[in-house]
């Protein structure tokens, strides 16, 4: 069922971009012109194929498989250039800054495969974008190709069952060297994409060095996902989602020994590297949450112009009106905050802007979980059934308010930084 957009702003409602005005060299007209692209394909080709999808995932044998319609859409996509628009490396990808990919990206969250259509998807994005900054010329020729080609997928491996793992200090899979190689041992879990049949790599996080200071003992390790000892225990499910055929996967390594140069950029760089990849993954997310909830809006304002109760259309319940309208001014202050952010992210770096990231983090997240909560409310049952997508976005919205830094998390570093200011 095609529905109907509403523009995302490419100007934004704030002044020019950072990065423009810090001189940086932007592609504003070029954005424009694949939004259009963009948005056309989404009509002409990804909504019509929501459905199709999700057939073939329940007719195949097992949903551990690439569903073909996957495939083709991705083939036309990549030929109409549509294609890795995240990454900012113009050799690697469409060279967009943060604040031109917003809009765009936020386009792709109101599907749930479009983003992968486009090969945007995490955790491939955040992990090409390691391969693309960190990793050696033998890494970028075997590993950032073929995901730039989307022949193969990747995963992410930090969290562990055993610590808390919201406190990366806390991870302790051991990263040990032993000649010209090093062995790993630990056990991971919600690696996400990782029951892929094409995935084939994993970013695995360890500690490497437990003497040195808290954030210079973990290294990262590019893992062969068929690398001997390397066992996928079992796929988690979300809210009984299993997310196939992606999943999130528990997997124990044991002995695992990888040649020395797989390990990215040295022992102990592990949280530099972190951070270089959750920046921009976070904000994606953001990006992609806004999408969501203009969708969800889209389809409780359709819900309630269409039904009756107690002698008037919902649309015109006093109740329901109130919904509408903090939707509307939730959405909208989100994508300027997550538009502010992705300038600062884009003049300054991950680094001076933490505290803006950390806000939208949260702001998306929990922007997201509302408006799709109303949304539910609107549609009565059939809002928590398999007829409508409210009870999958819902799924996917709450795990947002965990999934890279949980929110309370964030909320400190914020907090930290409005104490220091006042200090200072
Ligand atoms: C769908 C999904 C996909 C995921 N994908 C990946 C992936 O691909 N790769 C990967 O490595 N991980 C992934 N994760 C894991 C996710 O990043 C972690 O769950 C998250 O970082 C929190 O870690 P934890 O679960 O160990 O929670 P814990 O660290 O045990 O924290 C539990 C709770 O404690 C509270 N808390 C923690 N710190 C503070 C604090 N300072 N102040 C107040 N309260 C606090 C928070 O409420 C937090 O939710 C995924 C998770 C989900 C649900």
């Amino acid at each position: 069922m095609p529905f109907r957009r509403r523009q995302p702003c490419l100007g934004g409602g704030f002044p020019p971009p950072f990065a423009k005005r810090a001189g940086m060299t932007t592609t504003a007209a070029p954005a424009s012109a694949l939004l259009e692209r963009l948005q056309a394909f989404m009509d002409s080709d990804v909504y019509p194929n929501e459905r199709v999808y999700h057939e073939q995932l329940a007719s195949a044998p097992t949903p551990w498989m690439q569903p073909p319609i996957m495939d083709e859409l991705q083939a036309k996509a990549r030929a109409l250039g549509l294609w890795n628009l995240f990454l900012p490396e113009p050799e690697w990808g469409a060279g967009l800054t943060n604040r031109e990919y917003a809009p765009l990206c936020e386009v792709m969250g109101r599907s749930e495969i479009a983003p992968e259509v486009f090969n945007c998807s995490a955790p491939d994005t955040g992990n090409m974008e390691v391969f693309a900054r960190y990793g050696s010329d033998a890494h970028k020729e075997r590993w950032l190709k073929a995901l730039l080609n989307a022949e193969i997928r990747s995963g992410f491996s930090m969290t562990e069952p055993a610590v808390a793992s919201s406190d990366a200090t806390n991870i302790s899979a051991e990263i040990v060297r032993d000649g010209g190689e090093y062995v790993i041992n630990g056990r991971k879990w919600w690696t996400s994409g990782a029951g892929h049949p094409r995935c084939k790599v994993l970013i695995f996080m360890g500690r490497s060095n437990p003497n040195a200071p808290p954030h210079q003992q973990h290294t990262m390790a590019v893992v062969p996902i068929d690398a001997p000892g390397v066992k996928v225990l079992r796929t988690l499910s979300v809210f009984g989602y299993d997310h196939a055929p992606h999943g999130h996967a528990e997997i124990l390594f044991e002995n695992v020994r990888i040649p020395a140069e797989d390990i990215l950029v040295g022992e102990g760089r592990g949280f530099e590297i972190a951070q270089g990849r959750l920046g921009p993954g976070r904000i994606h997310h953001c990006m992609r949450a806004i999408g969501l909830a203009e969708r969800a809006l889209e389809s409780m304002v359709k819900r309630v112009r269409e039904r009756t109760a107690f002698g008037k259309p919902l649309a015109e319940q006093g109740v329901i009106m109130q919904w509408i309208a903090e939707c509307r001014i939730e959405i909208d202050s989100t994508r300027l905050l997550v538009y502010h952010a992705a300038e600062q992210l884009d003049a300054h770096g991950n680094k001076v802007a933490r505290n803006e990231l950390a806000m939208v983090k949260v702001a998306a997240a929990n922007m997201a979980c509302r408006v799709v909560d109303r949304a539910i409310q609107a549609f009565g049952a059939r809002g928590v059934s398999p007829d409508e997508n409210l009870a999958a976005m819902y799924a996917h919205a709450r795990t947002l308010r965990l999934v890279d830094g949980p929110d309370e998390v964030h909320m400190r570093s914020i907090a930290k930084n409005e104490l220091a200011k006042a200090k200072r």
